[in-house]
């Protein structure tokens, strides 16, 4: 599998899934352009490192994904623009009635609006292409639903609307957009979630990951970043060609519930 001469950019890939999926492209032969909406040293440094290991391009561009404008500047600054991995997001929880409204917003912009702004950047440079790959990583909680994450849920699965849309919009073009659905994987959004329900359900750590989240992920595993990177990588092959307005479950059987 070779993506040389492509280049792609994962929203969010300072961190959790989208680095995993930034590390696989690379290491498929992908140029990849890093993104968060931090502007430090070691930001810098990660894109150096990847692109020592995989001998590839990788810059870092800063851009926040709450912003409309600050989307659309990341694709017009990334210039080339074969692959987009909407990734960046974020988590509150919380029951509907104290729900901050802040937090709705904040969680509506990341998760759901970045992706339509990216998406419609980056498609003319797409098609001017003849070729692109538009990947969106959605949740299981854009299939089914969990009480108290009401801003979350309504965004992915308004993700995986967008996905449709998007597919539909580029079915004659050579241009797939699909949505990744994963259960839980141990990245730092969830790793922050432990410490509440570890006070709210008077559990130990383990009894938080085995009995609280894994309860509805039947492998009792979580799914890994280099296994994300793998599905991505996947979506950009020529065997996906001809998939596309989909979703991929990699939820250890949580949507066959
Ligand atoms: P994470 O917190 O490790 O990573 C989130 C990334 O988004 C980070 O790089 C962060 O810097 C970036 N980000 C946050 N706000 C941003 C902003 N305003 N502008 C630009 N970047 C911003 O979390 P993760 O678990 O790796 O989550 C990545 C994606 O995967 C999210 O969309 C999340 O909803 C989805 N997801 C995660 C899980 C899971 O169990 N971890 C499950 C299903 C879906």
């Amino acid at each position: 599998m070779t993506l040389g001469g492509k280049q792609a950019v994962v929203t969010g890939s300072n961190s959790g899934i989208g680095l995993g999926i930034a590390r696989e492209l690379a290491r498929a032969g992908a140029n990849v352009v890093l993104n968060s909406f931090t502007d430090r040293e070691e930001d810098h440094a990660l894109a150096e490192a990847i692109s020592n290991e995989f001998q590839v391009e990788v810059r870092y561009i800063q851009a926040d994904m709450s912003k409309g404008n600050e989307c659309r500047a990341l694709i017009e600054k990334s210039g080339q623009c074969d692959i987009l991995v909407n990734n960046a997001g974020i988590q509150h929880v919380a029951p509907l009635e104290d729900f901050p409204e802040e937090k709705w917003d904040a969680i509506i912009a990341i998760n759901l609006s970045s992706a339509f702004h990216t998406t419609a950047a980056a498609l003319p440079k797409m098609k001017a292409a003849g070729w692109g790959r538009i990947i969106n990583i959605a949740s299981a909680h854009g299939l089914t639903a969990s009480p108290f994450k009401s801003a979350y849920v309504a965004a992915k699965h308004g993700v995986v609307g967008l996905t449709k849309t998007t597919a539909l919009e580029t079915a004659e073009e050579a241009i797939t957009c699909n949505a990744i659905c994963p259960g839980y994987v141990l990245t730092p959004l969830v790793e922050a979630q432990i410490p509440d329900t570890m006070e709210k359900y008077q559990m130990s750590r383990e009894d938080v990951i085995k009995k609280v989240m894994l309860e509805r992920q039947p492998s009792r595993e979580f799914a890994t970043v280099e296994q994300l990177g793998g599905s991505t990588v996947f979506f950009c092959s020529d065997a996906a060609a001809q998939i596309t307005g989909t979703t991929l479950s990699v939820d250890g059987g949580w949507t066959a519930l």
